[in-house]
């Protein structure tokens, strides 16, 4: 059995703005372990992106606890917006985490590269974003948070702009990245199947201020790709209960 990478426990999130204070997370509990996918489903609003902005550092937690079993773990984040630089190639956008990190060298170049190639896109390097289709800018960004060879990669809402074809094709694509890399991830999402048909374990929060529902282990027989896992019967086992968790009132 491989080791928990990352715990989280009890945590919890207050913001504070002019009209007072908002509790967006209640108490969080959950573990992660060295190369499992996990995606966290929740209403809109209430409190997934917190979740990822509090492991990635970008915001404090108010309360609880954060167990790193890593010294120097290596956070990815990418984000719903692929955040592109319009003005940089193709390959300049890939580098620029590394660049940032002050870490570019030959090598490090040399990998990437090998992840662009790997990845169909080595035609592009000289090319600008504008260059490319929405599905094949989502593997860029994806390269580019690959390359600082992060530990942990955060998705959020990675798929959310592009239209629904595209969407599946994109994230059967990155999920197939994920997995031959090797990388423990976690995804945010709205979307149930998206969930599903990605992930080992589906978390699913309450509506703001944010607690645990419920935790699924997805089982599904002959598990492959999210697109295939969408075709498998017990799919809508899982989906029928998420669903019921979520509780939407429309
Ligand atoms: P989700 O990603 O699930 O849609 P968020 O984590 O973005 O939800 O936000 C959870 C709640 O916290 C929302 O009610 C949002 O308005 C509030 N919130 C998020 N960021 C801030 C902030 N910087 N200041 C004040 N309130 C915020
Ligand atoms: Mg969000």
């Amino acid at each position: 059995m491989k080791s928990n990478l990352l715990e989280i426990r009890n945590l919890k999130k207050i913001y504070h703005d002019k009209d007072g204070e908002i509790l967006a997370i209640k108490d969080i509990s959950f573990k992660i372990k060295e190369g499992e996918f996990i995606a966290i489903v929740g209403p809109s609003g209430c409190g997934k992106s917190t979740i990822l902005s509090i492991l990635s550092d970008l915001e404090n937690k108010s309360d609880g606890e954060i167990i790193i079993s890593k010294s120097n773990l290596k956070i990815g984040y990418m984000l719903q917006n692929d955040a592109l630089f319009d003005n940089r190639t193709i390959l300049k956008n890939t580098l620029i985490g590394l660049e940032i990190n002050k870490n570019l060298n030959d090598e490090k170049e040399e990998k990437v590269l090998d992840l662009l190639n790997t990845y169909g896109l080595s035609e592009f390097i000289d090319k600008y974003p504008r260059n490319l289709s929405g599905g094949m800018r989502q593997r860029v960004a994806l390269i580019r948070t690959l390359a600082v060879e992060p530990d942990i990669l955060l998705l959020d809402e990675p798929f959310s702009a592009l239209d629904y074809q595209t969407r599946l094709a994109v994230s059967d694509d990155v999920y197939k990245i994920i997995k031959k890399e090797k990388k423990t991830a976690i995804i945010v999402t709205h979307d149930i199947e998206e969930a599903i048909s990605m992930a080992d374990r589906v978390i699913v929060l309450s509506e703001r201020p944010a607690v645990i529902k419920n935790i699924y282990s997805i089982d599904l027989p002959n598990k492959s790709t999210p697109i295939e896992n969408r075709k498998i019967k017990e799919f809508d086992e899982y989906y029928n209960l998420i669903w019921k968790d979520l509780d939407i009132h429309v």
